[in-house]
């Protein structure tokens, strides 16, 4: 569609069959009010024409909102009482906001009518709040400030259907979105429609300025005031439609109070009793409208919304601390545990050597990086001499305090990347990577000497023990022997050192090294 300019906006919806009409009665009292000869009996007449109409006006003007000490039974009383300007509202209030009105051909007229029927109220309450004379003007300039986007969509469906989606997609302003879809905005086209109309400026001015009050210029402080309370019923109606409805009403507050002068007292009031007026208003023009919430209750729904989100955040957050620091833990914990594990499956219980399983797995791997770096392994055999004679004199507890802390000489003396297990019995062994055979007799003779001349004690008690070696060595790459055979022949030199006399160290080799005595 080319976009048109305002003017042929206007004049596609005013010859569009799509145009509401009014009603023949509010057409013809919005043509005789405007005239300055015109009486009350006159406007009494015109509605007491129409039945229908005369018994809606009866039954607001006898509800509570007017709260009239005595009945008022005749349309020429009220519009004594009422006076011209309210009974005029009320009739066009009526032409619009009647259940035929609601019909749907593919706009929402119930979300329409229920939107406006809240601004409306919210009008005239403010109108009470200022005291300001006919509240009913206020209802019924309000009611139609949007009159314009039923009047547009009407007119121009699909683009309309388009500004509703931009609308929905974005942070966008409806007359905004209207002006580049259309060509022409809501507070225009209504605005210029209800002047066509006939319409005072009373109506026209605030369904123009609703959105940008500042902008009436003329001089009737009624309309200055008008205007500035249909654009507060349009505030604090968007926060019913708001997902953060506080800043709305907020907004509203400072606003009423800035612009009107309401008291703190009276706004909270107004803000308390909005929906329930709309729900009685409501009955009065026999339309149905949804379960109206409070604004207290829109406010708290949208924070409890908020307050969800941001604790479930903020718990997510924590949880997930929470749970990543206990896992954490845990597998500190584990690991520690299983550290603790694989040593105690890897230790001897009694003398916390390692254990034969583990010098056996450790010797496999030592003698193949050995193969890799072209270096030698050498293994030295121990074992006690004597032992079971010690046993037999001093007890095997005894015996047992001797193991241990032969175990904790021996751990202290070795080199860190030196293993030292205990073989069985009273055996030990010795795994020196990187050591050569003579080098490695050397370390046995020096751990020899030690031994020899260390004091064992238990209870005040001193005891001494010696200890045989069995020194082998192996350069995989050359060496055409194994693992078992690196034992195997440790056990023979250290069976030498036992037949030469004990308390010695044998290296194996063609020909048999002794080291002293
Ligand atoms: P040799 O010099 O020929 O090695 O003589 P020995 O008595 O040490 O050798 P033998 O193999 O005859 O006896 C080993 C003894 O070691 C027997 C046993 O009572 C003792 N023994 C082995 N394991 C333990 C142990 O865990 N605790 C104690 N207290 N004694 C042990
Ligand atoms: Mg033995
Ligand atoms: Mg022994």
């Amino acid at each position: 569609m080319a976009k048109q300019s305002q003017e042929e906006v206007l004049e596609f919806v005013l010859n569009s069959s799509e145009l509401p009409t009014l009603s023949n009665v509010a057409s013809r009292l919005i043509t005789i009010t405007s005239q300055e000869e015109t009486t009350i009996n006159d406007i009494a007449s015109l509605i007491s024409k129409d039945m229908s109409l005369s018994t809606k006006l009866l039954r607001v003007v006898n509800s509570a909102f007017y709260s009239f000490p005595q009945q008022i039974g005749t349309i020429h009383q009220a519009a004594s009482i009422l006076g011209t300007n309210a009974v005029r509202s009320l009739v066009l209030s009526f032409s619009f906001l009647k259940p035929e009105q609601m019909k749907s051909n593919g706009f929402d007229y119930a979300a329409f009518w229920e939107n406006s029927l809240f601004e409306a109220v919210t009008a005239r309450m403010l109108m009470t709040a200022v005291d300001a004379e006919d509240s009913e003007e206020g209802f019924v300039a309000s009611l139609l400030q949007n009159l314009g986007v039923m009047v547009l969509s009407r007119a121009y469906p699909a683009p309309y259907a388009e500004v509703d989606k931009m609308l929905a997609s974005g942070d966008y302003k409806r007359s905004d979105i209207e002006k580049q879809i259309i060509g022409a905005d809501h507070t225009y086209i209504g605005s210029e429609v209800v002047k066509r109309w006939g319409f005072p400026e009373t109506l026209v001015a605030p369904i123009a300025y609703h959105h940008h009050p500042h902008k009436y210029t003329g001089d009737s402080k009624k309309i200055k005031q008008l205007c500035q309370i249909v654009h507060l019923s349009d505030m604090l109606s968007k926060a019913r439609r708001s997902k953060s409805p506080e800043e709305h009403v907020t907004q509203f507050r400072r606003r009423a109070k800035q612009k009107l002068n309401i008291n703190d007292r009276m706004l909270e009031k107004l803000l308390d009793e909005v929906h329930t007026e709309v729900e009685e208003t409501a009955k009065f023009f026999n339309i149905k409208i949804t379960h109206q919430k409070s604004i207290a209750e829109i406010l708290q729904i949208a924070n409890a919304e908020l307050s969800v989100l941001n604790l479930s955040y903020e718990q997510m957050n924590r949880e997930l601390v929470e749970k990543t620091v206990k896992l954490e833990l845990m597998t500190k914990e584990l690991e520690k545990k299983n550290d603790f594990l694989e040593k105690l499956a890897h230790i001897d219980g009694l003398t916390e050597a390692y254990n034969h399983r583990y010098f056996q797995n450790f010797l496999d791997k030592e003698i193949n990086r050995a193969d890799r770096n072209e270096s030698n392994v050498s293994v030295v055999m121990i074992d006690i001499d004597n032992f079971k004679s010690f046993n037999d004199t001093y007890g095997h507890q005894i015996g047992d305090q001797v193991l241990i802390q032969f175990s904790e000489q021996f751990r202290n003396a070795i080199r860190e990347y030196d293993l030292f297990a205990r073989y069985g019995g009273e055996e030990f062994v010795l795994v020196l990577p990187d050591t050569e055979a003579d080098q490695a007799g050397e370390v046995a003779e020096k751990l020899r000497a030690m031994i020899a001349g260390y004091t064992f004690t238990h209870e005040r008690e001193t005891y001494h023990i010696t200890a045989s070696f069995g020194v082998s060595s192996i350069n995989p790459p050359k060496d055409n022997f194994g693992k078992n055979e690196l034992i195997s022949r440790a056990d023979k030199a250290l069976y030498e050192s036992k037949k030469k006399g004990r308390n010695g160290v044998t290296i194996y080799s063609s020909k048999k090294k002794w080291f002293g005595r």
